[in-house]
């Protein structure tokens, strides 16, 4: 049915019967719009315009939003239609305008180019305030008469209900969701330690809820002085990779100095109070950035950004604060399972490996060898005559003497080495992918080093020296339980020939030799660190 030719009194009465059911309808969100296109409908027809909408105002944001429309072309039809009240102020008046062409296209931009000349804007008014328009679009004979005013008053309540409706319908849903992703990140957090999952859920569903479209999660580091990202959606891969903020510096750095969050409606404004911020970065105007707490102790800060069409509200910001919380406890969490992990896997007295993870990692390095990495050194130490330590020192020394050797092992190879205590005075050191003459210079280099070194306190040292045995997959064995056994027998072997001194199978003395015969002469030869 057509509505914009003159009707009889019969279609006018069925149209309105028409608006009556839909109102009735409008139980959900795509219910009310559809109301709402009716009204629009129900408005043009009654002022005999071409075209009419409805105008939706977000108070807080100062965007006025195109909900509904009748009459528009199908090049302006649709989702568009959203303007700023700061380029036509006259917006949040109680009264109506009518827009000639001269103003209105300049004021009104974003506007379907129907509503900017010959249309009128009926303000919708709820408890005082301006919530709306009902534009009827398209007068060729000026502003509507004192009956079309009437009309559009009339129609103007029905569709200030229905606004209502929609806002506490949408507000309503977005809650119902906020709190369902609350649930599953928490149900996520729960049954997970995979901290990288739980925050990427974080980000996702912040960024999705809010309708932004970059969310960041930076930490702070151990010496509380940098902020990084730890995970981000919508940011460069390079950004992510290179950002650092100072705490103090910048939007972000500020968060987390001061513990309480910023919520920028324009960027633009208050970058002079903000260093090392840089607007131009930013794609919409508004921001918001809340600290990541923990135990009272600000950890990080979670970045929102990149509101698609509007700025963020304080509902936003409400919503944004309790997925950041759930962030913090994620990376507590991680951080505590990580610190009991480190706890099980660390000697109380060396801080070197306990041999149960020595033992785990070895057989993962073992299948990675057989896998095609190089060569796999197990080096066996054993401290000589540290009963005679203990018994010529007493216990507590000899605790310092074994502390310092495992200090000393640790620095002289490289951190992705193994170093464990294999049992009381015996440390055991697992070198991955390295050459033959490598893992004969790095034993030899030990043993020096541990000749070399004074253990226990200053005033009173302890000179000590200590054995080791070497053996290399996949030359003397092909599995790890075969490696230890030879390592061991060879760090006897060592003891047996005098003590101080290294010994490893005639094999690997050969290859080692080899290495270092085809190596260019310019070379040091039997000197090659390992690190
Ligand atoms: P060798 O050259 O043949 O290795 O002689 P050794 O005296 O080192 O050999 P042995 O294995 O007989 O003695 C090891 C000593 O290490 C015995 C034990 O009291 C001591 N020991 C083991 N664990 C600890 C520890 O945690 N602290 C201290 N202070 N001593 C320990
Ligand atoms: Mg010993
Ligand atoms: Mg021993």
């Amino acid at each position: 049915m057509s509505l914009n030719r003159p009707l009889g009194k019969t279609e006018r009465t069925e149209h309105v019967m028409d608006l009556l059911r839909l109102l009735g309808e409008a139980q959900e969100v795509s219910s009310l719009s559809r109301a709402l296109r009716a009204v629009a409908e129900v408005a043009s027809l009654l002022t005999e315009s071409t075209a009419a909408g409805v105008f939706v105002a977000d108070e807080e944001t100062g965007v006025i939003r195109l909900v509904a429309s009748h009459g528009l072309g199908p090049e302006v039809a649709g989702d568009v239609g959203v303007l700023a009240v700061r380029t036509a102020p006259w917006l949040v008046d109680p009264d109506p305008r009518f827009v000639t062409g001269d103003d209105g296209a300049a004021q009104l931009t974003g506007a379907p180019a129907p509503f900017c000349s010959g249309s009128f804007w009926f303000p919708l008014v709820q408890g005082g305030k301006t919530v709306g328009h009902l534009v009827v679009a398209g007068l060729s004979n000026g502003p509507p008469d004192s009956t079309g005013l009437e009309f559009l008053r009339l129609t103007g309540i029905h569709a200030t209900t229905l606004i209502r409706s929609v806002r506490a319908q949408t507000a309503l849903n977005l809650r119902v969701e906020a709190l369902t992703t609350l649930a599953e990140v928490g149900q996520t957090l729960a049954s997970t330690l995979d901290l990288d999952r739980v925050l990427r859920l974080i980000v996702d569903s912040v960024a999705r809820l809010s309708g932004a479209t970059a969310c960041s999660i930076m930490l702070l580091d151990e010496k509380r002085e940098e902020l990084r990202i730890r995970m981000a959606i919508g940011v460069p891969e390079e950004v992510v990779r290179t950002a650092v903020r100072k705490i103090g510096e910048g939007i972000s750095g500020r968060v987390a100095q001061s513990g309480e969050p910023i919520f920028l409606r324009n960027i633009a404004d208050a970058t002079g109070g903000v260093t090392g911020c840089n607007p131009d970065r930013y794609r919409s105007p508004s921001l918001v950035s809340v600290p990541l707490k923990s135990r009272g102790q600000v950890i990080g800060v979670l970045n929102v950004n990149d509101k698609k069409d509007s700025d963020f509200t304080a509902e936003d910001v409400n919503l944004i604060t309790l997925f950041a919380n759930q962030a913090a406890i994620a990376i507590d969490n991680a951080r505590l399972h990580d610190q009991l992990w480190q706890a099980s896997v660390t000697d109380g007295l060396t801080q070197t490996f306990v041999h149960a993870h020595f033992q785990r990692r070895l057989k993962e390095l073992v299948a990675a060898a057989a896998a095609g990495d190089g060569p796999l050194a197990v080096i066996m130490v054993d401290i000589d005559f540290f009963k005679k330590v203990n018994d010529h020192f007493g216990h507590p020394v000899g605790d310092m003497v074994l502390q310092g050797v495992a200090a000393l092992l640790r620095r002289a190879v490289r951190s992705s080495d193994i170093v464990a205590r294999y049992g009381g005075e015996e440390f055991v050191l697992v070198l991955s992918n390295v050459p033959y003459r490598v893992v004969l210079s790095v034993a030899e280099r030990l043993r020096k080093a541990v000749e070399a070194a004074s253990f226990g306190a200053r005033e009173n040292p302890v000179k000590i020296t200590a054995s080791f045995g070497v053996a290399v997959l996949p030359t003397d064995a092909s599995e790890g339980d075969a490696l230890i056994r030879l390592a061991d027998e060879n760090l006897y072997a060592s003891k047996r020939g005098g003590r101080n001194r290294v010994t490893s199978s005639d094999e690997v003395q050969r290859l080692a030799q080899a290495e270092l015969a085809a190596m260019p002469p310019a070379a040091p030869t039997g000197q090659v660190r390992a690190d």
